[in-house]
């Protein structure tokens, strides 16, 4: 592993870890293997509930190794996970800051997205050693090829998909299926891609042109397809008011599933629980050493870290190659 920059900045004893932004499944994975491996590093660990809210407001316990018992395998956070307007101000982090002191936490470790990211900065800046490991269902952090639960969740989508696909096939229906990802259309792509999409509708990608796949579903039609499955990421336009206006333009039958939070929960795949498991205690290693204000990715088959500011300066695009081969193979 091959860790870039840092500096021993002062000596570590006691760190804590919390969860943020939208829940994920593996971070359970994730924050068992830091408590558990800064612990064996011989540091004291505190947990942080209900991310920056819960370090504002105190709700800061205690971690042994017995804390994460039987966890690795569930969904959702152990930790509890929020959104926190005040630590947008500088007040709010500064107050966040003074509470790790007053607790005697030297570090902290975040598990979140981009915004919780920006916090971790935020705290490093006051004085607070902090590292943060990617834990979004979304995929949409720049520096990592890799993020905690979009592994579970592509497969939970996928099962789902495969089943409304069935249906569709036997009533000879037009599928519009709705999945997460409202900036971001790695959920969608990978979806579409592993169930044999007719028409992947990504943010990143969507012109907005309705009457494109509208024809397209009369042409495949005509080719003697039985079913016509559109993946809509979340974020383009309202896909039931989108199936109604297919309906009514091809006189196919036409219904909209939107697949909504069943895919952030559920148990982790053996990938996330794998892979969790290593940031997290990669996390607390670097952590221990003293390095801050640093992330940990996975690049070109490694476990890295990068600088916070430089991995948010990262920017990301779905694989054109991906998409046309998606767009090609339906
Ligand atoms: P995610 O981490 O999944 O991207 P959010 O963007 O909602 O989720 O961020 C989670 C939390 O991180 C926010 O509610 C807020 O408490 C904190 N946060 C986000 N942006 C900043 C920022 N610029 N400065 C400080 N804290 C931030």
């Amino acid at each position: 592993m091959a860790a870039k920059t840092g500096k021993a900045k002062k000596s570590i004893e006691t760190i804590a870890v919390l969860t943020s932004g939208g829940d994920a499944p593996g971070m359970n994975a994730a924050i068992r293997a830091v408590v558990r491996r800064a612990i064996a590093n011989g540091l004291k660990v505190k947990g942080i509930k209900k991310g920056y809210q819960g370090l504002l407001d105190e709700e800061i316990i205690e971690m042994d190794n017995h804390s994460v018992s039987d966890t690795i395998g569930r969904g959702g956070t152990i930790l509890g996970t929020a959104r926190c307007l005040e630590f947008h101000e500088e007040e709010g982090v500064k107050r966040g800051a003074e509470i790790c002191k007053k607790h005697g936490i030297d570090g902290v470790i975040v598990i979140g997205g981009d915004g919780s990211y920006r916090g971790a900065q935020a705290l490093a800046r006051h004085g607070i050693n902090t590292v943060g490991v990617p834990g979004t269902i979304d995929l949409d952090i720049s520096c990592t090829e890799y993020t905690i639960g979009f592994d579970t969740a592509i497969n939970t989508a996928m099962e789902a998909i495969d089943k409304v696909r069935d249906t569709s096939t036997s009533h000879e229906r037009c599928s519009v299926i709705e999945v997460m990802g409202r900036h971001a259309g790695y959920i969608a792509l990978w979806c579409g891609i592993a169930t044999g999409a007719d028409d992947l509708l990504l943010p990143e990608k969507y012109d907005y042109d309705e009457q494109r796949i509208i024809n397209n579903i009369i042409d495949n039609r005509k080719l003697g397809k039985t079913h016509h499955l559109i993946i809509n990421a979340e974020g383009i336009g309202h896909s039931t008011s989108m199936a109604r206006r297919i309906e009514a333009a091809t006189g196919i039958e036409t219904r909209a599933t939107i697949l909504g939070y069943l895919q952030r929960g559920g148990n982790p795949t053996c990938k996330d629980r794998v892979y969790a498991t290593t940031m997290g205690a990669y996390a607390a290693d670097i952590l221990t050493e003293g390095k801050s204000n640093r992330v940990v990715c996975y690049r070109n088959g490694e476990f890295i870290d990068d600088d916070i500011e430089e991995a948010l300066a990262m920017q990301k695009t779905i694989s054109d190659y991906q998409y046309e081969i998606a767009k090609t193979i339906q």
